[in-house]
């Protein structure tokens, strides 16, 4: 880290401003918000300076910088259009160790400034160490979009609580989920939308409620999350910030190390994966330890590839927790189909060639393909059949569509580790997919997508395709 952020308290603190230009006027601008005593030196100021000087108590010495002017500042700030006097300016507060920002020149300065969204007492600070100010400033207005207007007056209404909370709260940890609630919660919601006397009704009975029972064993929790097939991008907001709140992560082995490391920090995490070749945690195992957990008042996420209620066994593990009485949510992802499809470039629906859907699994709890599968269905034109789990089975699955009725040139693809930087895909009519995932040794997780539409990649492929479009999906800029 090249510069440390901080935060400086500069209420009627004397700074000193060199400069009288428009580049000299926005930082008296901000300096003025952040309340500093300012004094201006400059032989001739602007008409914005001269307005700011005008308006508020800003102090102008109409004459060349001398070094005395440094008498006794907090900070100093370099703006004129002459590099000499810029320079000169630094050196000289540099001796006095009084921190120096030349406008625009890193190499002169002791500080610089960042881009900031001011929802005060909210400030966002963003910088790029200089590098790259467009960068800096393209993330401030994303920042600026995406925290509420009312983020300042949630942050006061919250600081006007605090003691309140502290009397009521004594434990810790209580009064960390009680925040962790009030943000997360109406009360949040409500201050943001400005219904402010709502809010503090609730705050009232929110204190009541934990002040009452807070001695009592906190209540644990599941959610049951979905982490999308891979990129990390594709997590949805809902996931990442229970992620961020765990205390506890059940992961399976579909789940990524980008994922787990927007972790908490110290949340305990626990791989239950099943990995082919290893022995699987049996359900009844992971369902036990989801209860385990909850019931000693942990905050638990269960994480799952892809989407929980597709051939993820959600529905079991919610069925034990309703049994046991505790309380959870479900947040869906990304599905494999869509994951892979999408960055593969394959519409699942098109107009021309599909007009229905179908997921299916291509693996039975006997081991080979599944009998009570409609064949006979799924081998039918016009639509799209997304095999999970079907790598295994594959010249089974081949077999049995060809077996009823599907033209042995019906276009199919295989999407491998889908979505992520390491995704490759074969498209090949079905009587040749066997070999070629063969041959080019293709390993799991891999989905089989089944129909025309799979002919759509040769056009529409995008991702890890040799032009090296997928920095279109790394980039952030293009979110
Ligand atoms: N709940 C998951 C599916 C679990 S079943 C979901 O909604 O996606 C596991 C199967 O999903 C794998 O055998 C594979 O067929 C498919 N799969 C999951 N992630 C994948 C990925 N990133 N790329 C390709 N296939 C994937």
């Amino acid at each position: 880290m090249e510069y440390l952020p901080l935060f400086l308290k500069l209420t009627d603190q004397p700074v000193l401003v060199v400069g009288g230009g428009v580049v000299a006027a926005r930082k008296i601008e901000l300096l003025r918000k952040a309340n500093a005593r300012v004094t201006v030196v400059a032989p001739i100021v602007c008409d914005s300076v001269a307005t700011l000087i005008a308006q508020s108590r800003i102090q102008h010495l109409a004459e060349e910088f001398r070094p005395e002017h440094l008498d006794g500042v907090r900070l100093a700030i370099a703006a004129t259009n002459r590099q000499a006097v810029n320079a000169w300016v630094a050196h000289q507060a540099e001796v006095r160790n009084i921190p120096i920002n030349v406008v625009d020149d890193r190499e002169l300065s002791r500080f610089i400034m960042p881009a900031i969204v001011d929802r005060s007492p909210v400030i966002v600070a963003v910088g790029s160490s200089g590098d790259a100010p467009v960068l800096t400033r393209r993330l401030r207005e994303k920042l600026e979009a995406f925290l509420p207007e009312r983020l300042g007056a949630l942050a006061k209404f919250a600081g006007g609580l605090r003691k309140q909370v502290k009397r009521r709260v004594s434990d810790g940890s209580a009064r960390r989920k009680f925040w962790e609630r009030f943000f997360d919660g109406d009360i949040a919601a409500d201050v943001l939308a400005g219904r402010d006397q709502q809010a503090q009704s609730a705050v009232d009975d929110a204190l009541v409620a934990v002040g009452n029972n807070h001695e009592q064993p906190v209540r644990g929790e599941v959610a049951l999350v979905g982490a999308g097939p891979g990129d990390p991008g594709l997590l949805t907001l809902r996931a990442f910030r229970l992620l961020q709140n765990a205390d506890v992560i059940l992961y399976d082995r579909l789940v990524g190390p980008q994922i787990l490391e927007l972790a908490r920090r110290d949340a305990d995490l626990i791989s239950v994966g099943k990995s082919a070749g290893c022995a699987p945690i049996p359900q009844e195992q992971i369902n036990a330890l989801l209860v385990e957990h909850a019931v000693a008042g942990k905050r638990v996420v269960r994480l799952k590839g892809g989407d929980p209620f597709i051939f993820g066994r959600g529905g079991e593990e919610l069925e034990t927790l309703v049994a046991h009485g505790i309380r959870y949510e479900v947040v869906p992802g990304i599905t494999a189909a869509a994951g892979c499809a999408a960055y593969a470039g394959i519409p699942l629906t098109h107009r021309d060639h599909a007009q229905t859907l179908v997921f299916v699994t291509g693996h039975a709890k006997s081991g080979g393909v599944s009998d009570n599968v409609d064949w006979v269905a799924l081998a039918r034109p016009g639509q799209t059949v997304v095999f999970y789990m079907g790598m295994h089975t594959l010249p089974n699955i081949v077999a049995r569509l060809i077996e009823n009725g599907a033209s042995p040139a019906l276009s199919a693809a295989v999407v491998e580790r889908g979505t992520q930087s390491s995704q490759r895909v074969i498209v090949a009519n079905i009587t040749d997919l066997v070999e070629r995932v063969a041959a080019e040794k293709i390993s799991s997780p891999a989905l089989l997508i089944v129909g025309e539409v799979t002919r759509l990649h040769a056009t529409l492929g995008w991702f890890n395709t040799n032009e090296g479009r997928e920095s279109l999906a790394n980039g952030m800029l293009s979110a």
